[in-house]
């Protein structure tokens, strides 16, 4: 199992510098690239030259300050290859779409992320035919069973949006390689904390939107891989981020690839608070469910793959019982208390709190939800580190008496 640290091979790829001599990569705002010599043209054209070989054709294709922030990217999952991507759906959607043609199958986790969920379950086999079985991805007989000679990839998100179960990525890596799938991995929910890639998974996504950026000002994605398989996404005939064209800003490249070497700083501190509210909440008797506690189904697993440092991630859920009682609470919380907000997403550095069940997780089933533990009165926070510990206690305990949840 391999937990190399990724903060080493993120410091070797600092040490360049911009046009000018400036500590930053330059942004290259060029949508188009001239050939010196008009031979080069067709080799660009044909894939004989790319920007391993620092030729750039057009922005949709390969741009400098995006590759450069791909290459980023693959540093932090440990893969020879990544590239950046207008939003996380951007990069699942083309990860899929680049596996699998009409009439291939997916075996899916049950319990990902609402719109990965709806792209899998009602886009995907109505505009291409490709179906996907959905699988409780903590049952692994369950995901072996699923597995049949048309089933092209397995996909699971590292922890749960939001039920947070962790993913045995060694033993789903061994059971789908053993059968002659790939197994793609979404980390948004626990970049540095895990690497999927170190762990088996063959292509890691990432919605750049939540912690990576941490500022929610943002929507972005990546996809790392082989270097083959960047390529392929990126073929001029045949590649899906190079026709469907959700192409990433350069500026935006830029500022994303400013934030990386903060990012160790910011999931300890999210971690840190996350695992002490949900302790202090657990103990007033509270339906806590955070992997950091030891009750956690996945508690020993999830210490097993981890790399330490980095804590259990910035995610709690509370679940209060009932919609009613969630609404009034985190009203609470956002007016009352200048707590958090009432928003949907995550790895904002101030707290995000939203019910999933009519928000982020809606477009599953009533009874996709039910068997996923996904309940009305489900609350899903992002825990923010403004603020003091205390100060941030002393409101979140306020508006749990005020509402008279303790
Ligand atoms: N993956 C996960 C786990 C998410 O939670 C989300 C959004 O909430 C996405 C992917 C989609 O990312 P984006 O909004 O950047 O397209």
């Amino acid at each position: 199992m391999n937990k190399r640290n990724p903060i080493e091979d993120l410091a070797h790829l600092r040490h360049e510098f911009g046009e000018h001599g400036g500590v930053n990569m330059s942004i290259e705002a060029s949508t188009t690239f001239t050939v010196i010599d008009p031979e080069t043209m067709p080799e660009l054209f044909e894939g004989r030259k790319g920007p391993d070989k620092g030729c750039y054709l057009y922005g949709r294709h390969f741009n400098p300050t995006v590759y450069n922030l791909g290459r980023q990217m693959a540093a932090l999952e440990g893969t020879e290859a990544g590239y950046c991507a207008a939003s996380g759906m951007a990069a699942i959607s083309a990860a899929i779409i680049g596996l699998c043609k009409s009439g291939d199958e997916v075996v899916a986790s049950a319990t990902v992320y609402g719109g990965t969920y709806a792209f899998l379950h009602d886009f995907l086999p109505a505009k291409t035919g490709i179906k996907t079985t959905f699988v409780d991805i903590t049952d692994l007989d369950a995901v072996a069973n699923a597995i049949g000679p048309r089933t092209k990839l397995v996909f699971t998100e590292s922890v749960a949006n939001p039920t947070l179960r962790v993913a045995d990525i060694p033993r789903l890596a061994d059971i789908t390689h053993e059968r002659g799938a790939l197994l793609v991995v979404d980390n948004t929910f626990s970049p540095l904390i895990l690497r999927p890639a170190g762990l088996g998974a063959d292509i890691v996504v990432h919605s750049i939107t939540k912690f990576i950026s941490g500022a929610s000002d943002v929507i972005a994605g990546a996809i790392c891989g082989t270097e083959s398989f960047i390529g392929e996404l990126m073929d001029l005939h045949m590649g899906p981020l190079m026709l469907l064209g959700p192409t990433m800003d350069p500026h935006l490249a830029s500022s994303i690839s400013l934030r990386i070497p903060h990012l160790p700083l910011r999931m300890a501190a999210h971690g840190n608070r996350a695992l002490e509210f949900s302790k202090r909440l657990d103990s007033l008797g509270l339906n806590v469910c955070y992997p950091g506690l030891p009750q956690h189904p996945d508690h020993a697993l999830f210490n097993e793959l981890r790399s330490a440092k980095y804590g259990y991630g910035g995610v709690f859920t509370l679940d209060v019982g009932d919609e009613d009682t969630a609404n009034d609470l985190m009203s609470h919380l956002q007016n009352e208390q200048r707590f958090g907000y009432l928003a949907v997403s995550l790895g904002y550095f101030d707290t995000l709190m939203s019910c999933s069940g009519s928000s982020t997780s809606s477009e599953m089933s009533d009874e996709g939800k039910d068997t996923a533990g996904i309940s009305q009165g489900l609350i899903r926070v992002s825990i923010g580190y403004t603020g003091t510990l205390e100060q941030r206690w002393a409101q979140l305990l306020a508006a749990l008496k005020e509402t008279g949840i303790v």
